[in-house]
C-alpha cells in the first residue's frame, strides 16, 4: 500500500510503497518520552531506499535494552518524530504512525513491554499484549 506522512510542520514528509509486516504498540520508556503518551506506534520495516523523504531529517541515536543502536528521526524545526531504525535491521527503516497523512493506515497487532504501561496508558484489551518483546524465530 501507499504511505505517506510527514512532521507538523511538513518539512519532512515520507511516502512509500510497502506493506509493513510488524505493527506495534510499544510501551518502553524511550518510547513513552518519544511518543508523547504512554506509548509509541511503529511499522515497518520498509527498505530505507525504498523511502523518499523531502529532506534528511535529524537523528537521534541512543542504545536499547537489547544492546542495539536505534536512532530515531525527527525534523529539527518542529521537533516531530517521523520514522526509526534499529541496529538489528540495517538499511530498514520503520514508520511512526502518528506521522501518516491517514492516520487509520495503521493496524497495530501487538503491544510490546506491556509491563512497562503507565496506568494512564493501559494496553488494549483486544490485542495480544506481551511484558517485553515477543519471542523472535
Ligand atoms: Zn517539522
Ligand atoms: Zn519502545
Amino acid at each position: 500500500m501507499r504511505i505517506s506522512g510527514g512532521c507538523l510542520c511538513g518539512e519532512v514528509r515520507f511516502e512509500c510503497e510497502a506493506d509493513p509486516q510488524f505493527q506495534i504498540r510499544c510501551y518502553c520508556a524511550d518510547c513513552r518520552k518519544l511518543g508523547g503518551a504512554g506509548h509509541a506506534g511503529w511499522m515497518g520495516p520498509v527498505a530505507a531506499d525504498a523511502l523518499s523523504t523531502s529532506r534528511e531529517p535529524q537523528w537521534f541515536v541512543s542504545r536499547a535494552d537489547s544492546g542495539n543502536e536505534v536512532a530515531r528521526a525527527f525534523c529539527p524545526t518542529c521537533g516531530v518524530g517521523v520514522f526509526g531504525r534499529n541496529g538489528m535491521m540495517p538499511g530498514m527503516v520503520f514508520l511512526r504512525p502518528s506521522a501518516l497523512d491517514d492516520p487509520e493506515a495503521f493496524a497495530p497487532q501487538m503491544s510490546v513491554y506491556a509491563s512497562r504501561a503507565p496506568s494512564w496508558d493501559a494496553p488494549p484489551d483486544h490485542l495480544p499484549a506481551f511484558p517485553q518483546m515477543p519471542p523472535m524465530s
